[in-house]
């Protein structure tokens, strides 16, 4: 099920196939399906399936991936219907987040992220157990009862108490590293130092960017949700001024809530900047629609009040034409190419001019 034009279904589609191909699958066909709004059983209505069927048969896949975020049922209805593993968007990203993440904060972040994920999915044998007890007559549907539940149903309560507690505790141990990193921030603000956070749709070359203001060795690939981790980095302006960068969480287009609301600490920071540099891949087939979706997580944790300059990166590998409907889109925007290092001077001086001036400090001395 698909919004909007045809070409932002496929967009989102050769997307998800990026994302699948990170979290290390290989993708073996695509399928888009029409409709107003998602079936409320199947997601993509009955009719769909049988075709779905029919090609998971043909191509010998075992695992279906949805572009959106499937209700519990329509998940298992979709894979009682296909016989083979069916994940939606929410839960790839959560597992590319997963396999990236690096610091400790950030791994309890997207743990935190995929239990509250799993908590309302989390079935097995104890649902299985309690429809048996209630199709033999004694009472009660699929959620059992008192009195009905038998050790299977038990074991899911327990599962599922023991995933709360860990949320709490994960919640608590995020706080507190919160806390650590405020009081650093706090620091920062202290010394007046200027803090600029890159932000950009994931693969838009934050980090290549970051490299070439810096020369720091952050890392660098071609797969999607690279960084994780924020990473800062001290720069100097020409006459002498002391700044830092920062490398953000990649943005996407339906970040899950999830982690939205798991990294909110994390993307909080965004918000503490003084300039946000957002970088955009001018080699992408609908750069409008990354700004638009980046813009929504930036309004999302109040970043989006911050001075904002917009940065078109790849610009080696960008056609002509596009380059100038750009241009025109973004007169006031700076177009680099973070591979040759064009642009990047003009980039700088850019960021130079829009860090804020320290305040003077005036000391009197009365007579
Ligand atoms: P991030 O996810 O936004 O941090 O992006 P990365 O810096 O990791 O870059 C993502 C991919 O884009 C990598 O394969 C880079 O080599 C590539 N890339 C970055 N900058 C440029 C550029 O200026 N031109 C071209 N052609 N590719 C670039």
């Amino acid at each position: 099920w698909t919004e909007g034009k045809q070409s932002d279904a496929e967009n989102s589609l050769t997307e998800l196939a990026a994302l699948a191909e990170t979290a290390g699958s290989q993708v073996l066909e695509g399928l888009i399906q029409r409709r107003t709004r998602p079936d409320p059983a199947t997601y993509i209505g009955r009719g769909k399936v049988d075709d779905l069927g029919a090609v998971v048969l043909s191509t010998g896949a075992d695992t279906v991936i949805c572009d959106g975020e499937l209700s519990p049922s329509q998940l298992r209805n979709l894979e009682q219907r296909t016989k083979v593993k069916v994940v939606d968007r929410t839960a790839l990203i959560l597992d590319i987040f997963a396999q990236h993440a690096k610091s400790k904060e950030g791994k309890a972040q997207v743990e935190l992220a995929q239990l509250e994920y799993l908590l309302p999915r989390l079935r097995g044998w104890g649902e299985s157990l309690s429809r048996q007890t209630g199709g033999s007559g004694r009472g009660g549907g699929a959620g059992g009862g008192v009195g009905l539940r038998g050790p299977g149903e038990t074991k899911l309560e327990t599962d599922r108490r023991r995933i709360r507690h860990r949320i709490a505790r994960l919640r608590r141990e995020i706080k507190s590293m919160t806390t650590v990193r405020q009081t650093k921030r706090a620091r920062r603000s202290r010394n007046a130092v200027p803090a600029v956070a890159i932000a950009g749709y994931t693969n838009a070359g934050k980090s290549s960017l970051l490299n070439r203001l810096t020369g720091a060795g952050v890392l660098v690939e071609d797969a999607l949700f690279a960084t994780l981790d924020p990473t800062t980095r001290r720069a100097t302006t020409s006459d002498g001024r002391l700044y830092t960068l920062s490398d953000t969480v990649g943005f996407v287009r339906h970040l899950p809530h999830q982690i939205v609301e798991a990294f909110r600490s994390t993307l909080e920071e965004v918000g503490d900047a003084d300039l946000v540099v957002h970088v955009v891949d001018g080699t992408h087939p609908d750069p409008e629609e990354q700004v638009r979706a980046v813009r929504e997580v930036l309004a999302e944790v109040g970043a989006d009040r911050l001075p904002e300059l917009l940065v078109v990166n790849k610009t080696d590998a960008t056609d002509e034409e596009t380059m100038l409907r750009l241009k025109r889109l973004w007169p006031d925007a700076v177009f680099v190419s973070a591979y040759r290092g064009r642009g990047i001077d003009e980039l700088r001086e850019a960021v130079e001019r829009q860090l804020p001036r320290p305040a003077v400090e005036v000391r009197a001395v009365l007579p």
